[in-house]
């Protein structure tokens, strides 16, 4: 039977990539999107898939997404925002909207995803969580607590959840050239290049390949873990 998976903020990057590659290696995707709809329509053509518009972050669209998904046998929670500066410049609700996408979506796809694999027995959840929630980093102290709260949901739902025969991972990317980073000048990509031992910025497809190896029954006994894609970088 072909397995389907969801992924959220597939439209473009990291999200986009894990689309393609599951894609490719057999699975029927659906592409989670918020503001993208052009790119969002036209992977789903290039991929025969079903694109559908949720806010991660707002629980009724979420669940009208899931109503509308049907069965879903992966969950891929890669939506997410990043905001760079320094914490005391952050007000409340800058700090809340962080969150509230970043956790708070990845708790909602969770919530609204999980009963149905609890009555299938089986399903796989793939956070994408950051370096920067293990390390740290200077300026993005918001982000990387929520990516660390990431890694703390993926960890206590793998042992929640296994006995239910459902795995639950995160993949850690390190510094990936997409949207997300196309902010960064020149020098600032020099800067993370030079602490990445194999000396470049990720592309989306690096992780991308983690998360479809993730997906598939090769990976049935890995569960709760979290897997750098970072090139070896060092806090
Ligand atoms: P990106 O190119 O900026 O893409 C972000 C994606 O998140 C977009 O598809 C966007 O969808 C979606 N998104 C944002 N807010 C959303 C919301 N409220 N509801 C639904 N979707 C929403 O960034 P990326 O690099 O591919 O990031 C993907 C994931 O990897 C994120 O969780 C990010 O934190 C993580 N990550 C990235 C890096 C990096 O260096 N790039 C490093 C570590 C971790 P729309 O465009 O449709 O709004």
């Amino acid at each position: 039977m072909v397995k389907t998976a969801l992924i959220t903020g597939a439209a473009r990057g990291i999200g986009a990539a894990s689309a393609r590659a599951l894609h490719r290696d057999g699975f029927e995707v659906i592409i989670n999107y918020n503001r993208s709809e052009a790119a969002a329509l036209t992977l789903a053509r290039e991929l025969n898939a079903r694109a559908i518009r949720a806010d991660v972050s707002e629980k009724d669209q979420v669940k009208a997404m899931f109503d509308e998904a049907g069965r879903i046998d992966i969950l891929i929670n890669n939506a997410g925002i990043a905001h760079y500066g320094l914490f005391t410049d952050s007000d409340e609700t800058l700090r809340r909207q962080i969150f509230s996408v970043n956790v708070e979506g990845a708790m909602n796809c969770c919530a609204f995803a999980l009963p149905g694999m609890i009555a299938q027995k089986q399903g796989i959840i793939i956070n994408i969580s950051s370096v920067w929630g293990i390390y740290g980093a200077s300026c993005e102290a918001v982000y990387s607590a929520s990516k660390s709260a990431v890694t703390g949901l993926t960890l206590s739902l793998a042992k929640e959840l296994g006995p239910s025969g459902i795995r639950v991972n995160c993949v850690a990317p390190g510094a990936i050239d997409t949207g997300m980073t196309a902010g960064f000048s020149d020098a600032d990509k020099a800067n993370l290049a030079e602490k990445t031992p194999l000396c470049r910025l990720g592309t989306a497809l690096d992780v991308a390949e983690l998360v479809s190896f993730l997906a598939q029954d090769r990976a049935a006994f890995i569960t709760g873990q979290i897997i750098g894609v970072d090139g070896g970088f060092i806090g």
